[in-house]
């Protein structure tokens, strides 16, 4: 099973992600962690995407879509994938379709998580996560049980992503609204969209999918 979750940054992507990829052993693909790792390791694509990323602005097309081509060629995606981040313009669409097409996969839905944009500020500027394990958490709606422990692997360091700040996720919003938005007719055409409410508690959100994923 290959699906997109679909939203803008806040919506809980990484957050379901996360449970398909426990849950389901589904390999999660985020181009942000992607790009956020080429800029952590100072390669080439990480010195052109680092000042774009700490803007809030998208990074180009071609970049992105080489290090996602790059990443489908790995044998672990054949377990069944999860798009997070990408695609986020009508370019990449056409391009993921070129992709699939060529290496002989196919998405199976396209999960849009909807949600409120004013609650969206509020939930970006309050995430941290693990530094060593990636678990994701939030100040006000999800701390450790431990406080200043992860959950899941007991490490005491904390990290918050540096394009975590209000003025950043304003832009981040508004090139989810000119440039991604756009894309849904597209998958809307071929019956791959299922919409779930992004608003609602996160194990609901999380049941929702499990209902489409299992239909
Ligand atoms: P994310 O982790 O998905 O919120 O992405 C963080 C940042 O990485 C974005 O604000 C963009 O600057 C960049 N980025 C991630 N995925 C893409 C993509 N598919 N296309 C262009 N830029 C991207």
């Amino acid at each position: 099973m290959n699906i997109i979750l679909l939203g803008p940054p806040g919506a809980g992507k990484g957050t379901q992600a996360a449970y398909l990829v426990d849950g389901r052993g589904m390999v999660q693909l985020s181009t942000g962690d992607m790009l956020r790792a080429a800029v952590a390791a100072g390669t080439p694509v990480g010195l052109q995407a680092k000042a774009i990323m700490a803007a809030g602005e998208l990074v180009s097309d071609a970049i992105v879509t080489g290090i996602l081509s790059e990443r489908l060629d790995q044998d672990d995606v054949r377990r069944g994938f999860i798009l997070d981040g990408y695609p986020r313009t009508p370019a990449q669409a056409a391009a993921l379709e070129a992709l699939l097409a060529e290496k002989g996969m196919h998405l199976d839905y396209v999960i849009v998580l909807a949600v409120d944009e004013e609650a969206l500020v509020d939930r970006i500027s309050g995430r941290f996560s693990c530094a060593k394990c990636g678990a994701g958490y939030h100040d006000r709606y999800k701390l450790p049980v431990r406080a200043g422990v992860c959950d899941v692997c007991g490490s005491t360091e904390f990290k918050r992503r540096p394009d975590d700040n209000a003025e950043t996720v304003r832009t981040r919003l508004a090139e989810y609204r000119a440039k991604t938005a756009p894309i849904l007719p597209f998958y809307e055409a071929k019956g791959l969209v299922r919409t779930v409410d992004g608003m609602a508690p996160i194990e609901d959100v999380k049941r929702e999918i499990a209902a489409i994923l299992d239909s």
